[in-house]
């Protein structure tokens, strides 16, 4: 199978030491302490997932080998462990850590956003003084009940209570409100804006209690915006089939994987209408890590790509409802209160749902654990020789300038592609291996909304919508818990998620050039173009009194993820890039590879235990 899938979860120079140090005086220290008492991240809104800023050095160090820092401070700061990265595996690395040493080692977490949780992050919207909580990232828990027994006893730890979500998670809101799977086609490359009762696909079909296609394959195509030839091929893909292939029954699974989506359209089904294929290349979206224009027909099928008829997602035992209201923000945050135990008040996960952490607390000089945000690090090297080094050097930078820190041991949670940027001295082939591991783009916008009466009128649960930026927009997750209640009815605010998975220009063109490709155009965007984007998209879909963008968008976070999901590297490079190193050891999801926080999760255990 080409790619992960949600179901599944399923060069540069070494940085030198350069600069010279000089000590850091005690007010300066307790200056970089102290956070404003409003910096509160979650309610942000506009650019956010990495947001603007958060990727400058490490772009720096990658894109032109940049390594004169300017004259370093070195703090009088010496921890049992330093963490680069506070995503779900740095977290998890920092709690096993002191799980198996001690509570009174001290850890320091760098991770160089403004908040931390890594893909796991929060989203705040303020409706007419209602908090909406949302996700910007890291979703669901997915099949929790398949965890190990580490990462089972880790959520007992951190007080997650799989049974409490099947209450929690409103199975009957869709059927309630009517709010099904369909399709938005847009103007712009449809030539109208029509709104069709039907997914034609089966990617909707992991959301719990959505409700499916109001209309019959043939009604629906024949509603569908396109030419009369167009519109045969929809209907001919829709009735289509394995049963087609001229393969005998023993050998199509291994065809299946053998061979392309895209050719199976076009050569068994004869598909050549341009808006057909646009409808299949964004039917798969971010259940995989790119389009179905590079898929096999057995991965396309197995993400319910267009033409494949719904198929159940997840087994009975593992509905998709394991979502806190912040998505795995909920675990970061649960994470993060039993290392820095002041920092909200609550114990398990679903007190702290509504709690507001105070980020003042995260890096205190007196916690034995300390979260420093907005710290890019740049360099981390051994103190001496590798085989007899007893403490590691940690560069990073902070408001623009170099700070550093040092450890008896390290643990690079980061992006897994960056560390030959910033650990010194790693061997070749590993240095290579680790340059190898990929991540896909991914943005989820989130959009505050006074009402959604006008989603309630369309019946709208989730909309497809193959046209747009945005593939997808949906309701939020009906989730309430702990005093937070999921928006009631259609006149009460809500938030929708805008999901995009943002390909390359030419269709089939590899995967790493796609990547490449839309991280640029991505990159390249301001918040006003994202706007407009949602602004055309939702008064496409919404027309008539009941929206009005002006009137009725609040907030939008556009949480762009230029490196989204893991997708690891070729051949054995994961492997050998995770190999721990003197003193030093690598986790994050990357070092599995798993687009998964679970894995996240194990990923911090290992490199806690290959410390010794
Ligand atoms: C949009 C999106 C949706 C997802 N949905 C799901 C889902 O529903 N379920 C699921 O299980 N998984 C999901 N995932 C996968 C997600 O990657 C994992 O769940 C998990 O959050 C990964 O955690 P991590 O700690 O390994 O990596 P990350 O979350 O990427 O954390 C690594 C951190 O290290 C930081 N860092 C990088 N370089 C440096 C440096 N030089 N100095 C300091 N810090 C640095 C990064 O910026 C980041 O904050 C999703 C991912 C994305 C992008």
């Amino acid at each position: 199978m080409s790619g992960i899938t949600r179901r599944d979860f399923v060069n540069g120079t070494l940085i030198g030491a350069g600069a010279s140090l000089v000590s850091c005086d005690a007010s300066k220290r307790a200056l970089m302490a102290a956070l404003d008492p409003s910096y509160y991240p979650p309610a942000l809104t506009g650019l956010r997932g990495s947001h603007p800023g958060s990727n400058k050095h490490a772009h720096d160090s990658a894109w032109s080998g940049f390594s004169d820092w300017g004259v370093t401070t070195e703090l009088s700061e010496t921890y049992d462990l330093v963490v680069v990265g506070g995503g779900i595996s740095g977290l998890t690395a920092a709690y096993f850590f002191q799980k198996r040493h001690g509570a009174d080692k001290k850890v320091l977490v760098l991770d160089n956003h403004d908040d931390f949780g890594g893909h796991a992050k929060r989203n705040e919207h303020t409706i007419d003084g209602d908090t909406r909580i949302t996700y910007g990232g890291s979703q669901t828990l997915v099949e929790p009940r398949h965890s190990n027994k580490i990462v089972t006893e880790l959520l007992g730890d951190l007080g997650v209570d799989l049974k409490r979500f099947e209450t929690a998670y409103d199975h009957g809101f869709f059927k309630r409100h009517g709010l099904g799977a369909v399709t938005y086609f847009n103007e712009e490359v449809f030539g109208q804006d029509k709104l069709v009762q039907h997914p034609f696909c089966n990617y909707p079909n992991y959301v719990e209690g959505l409700m499916g296609a109001k209309l019959s394959n043939e009604d629906a195509a024949e509603q569908a915006p396109l030419s009369e030839r167009g519109r045969e091929q929809l209907l001919r893909v829709l009735n289509g089939g394995l049963h087609l292939l001229d393969v005998p029954e023993g050998e199509l699974e291994d065809y299946i994987y053998a061979n392309s989506y895209f050719d199976y359209l076009k050569r068994t089904l004869g598909v050549d209408d341009p808006g057909v294929l646009k409808m299949a290349r964004n039917s798969g979206l971010d259940w995989a890590t790119t389009g179905t224009d590079l898929m096999s027909i057995g991965s396309a099928k197995s993400c319910g790509a267009l033409g494949f008829a719904p198929v159940a997602v997840y087994d009975e035992e593992n509905p998709y409802i394991h979502h806190f209201p912040d998505g795995n923000a909920g675990i970061a945050r649960a994470l993060v209160k039993r290392l820095v135990p002041q920092v909200a008040e609550g114990e398990s996960a679903e007190q702290l749902v509504t709690a507001r952490f105070d980020y003042e607390e995260l890096d205190r000089a007196s916690s034995v654990v300390r979260i420093r945000l907005n710290s890019t690090v740049v360099h981390v090297e051994h103190r001496g020789e590798l085989e007899s080094a007893a403490e590691v050097s940690v560069k990073y930078i902070q408001g623009g300038e170099p700070y550093q820190v040092v450890a008896k041991n390290v643990v690079m949670a980061c992006y897994n592609m960056m560390i030959p940027h910033i650990v010194s001295g790693l061997p070749l082939e590993q240095a290579a291996a680790l340059r190898l591991q990929g991540k896909s783009p991914l943005q989820y916008t989130t959009v505050g909304l006074r009402n959604w009466e006008a989603m309630n009128e369309r019946g709208i649960g989730l909309a497809m919508s193959p046209g747009n930026m945005h593939q997808a927009v949906l309701m939020d997750f009906p989730v309430s818990m702990e005093g937070y209640e999921y928006t009631k009815g259609p006149r009460e605010p809500c938030v929708l998620q805008m999901i995009s998975c943002p390909y390359g220009n030419t269709v089939g063109a590899p995967k790493l050039v796609q990547y490449q490709e839309a991280r640029r155009r991505m990159l390249s965007l301001q918040f006003e173009d994202y706007e407009e984007e949602v602004r055309r998209h939702l008064s496409g879909m919404l027309t008539g009194e009941l929206f009005d963008f002006d009137r009725d968008v609040v907030s939008i976070s556009v949480n762009r993820w230029a490196h989204g999901y893991t997708t690891g590297g070729p051949g054995d490079s994961t492997r050998i890039g995770r190999q721990p190193f003197g003193r030093i050891t690598i986790a994050n999801a990357d070092s599995a590879p798993g687009a998964d926080a679970k894995t996240a999760m194990m990923m911090g255990y290992r490199a806690v235990n290959e410390l010794g």
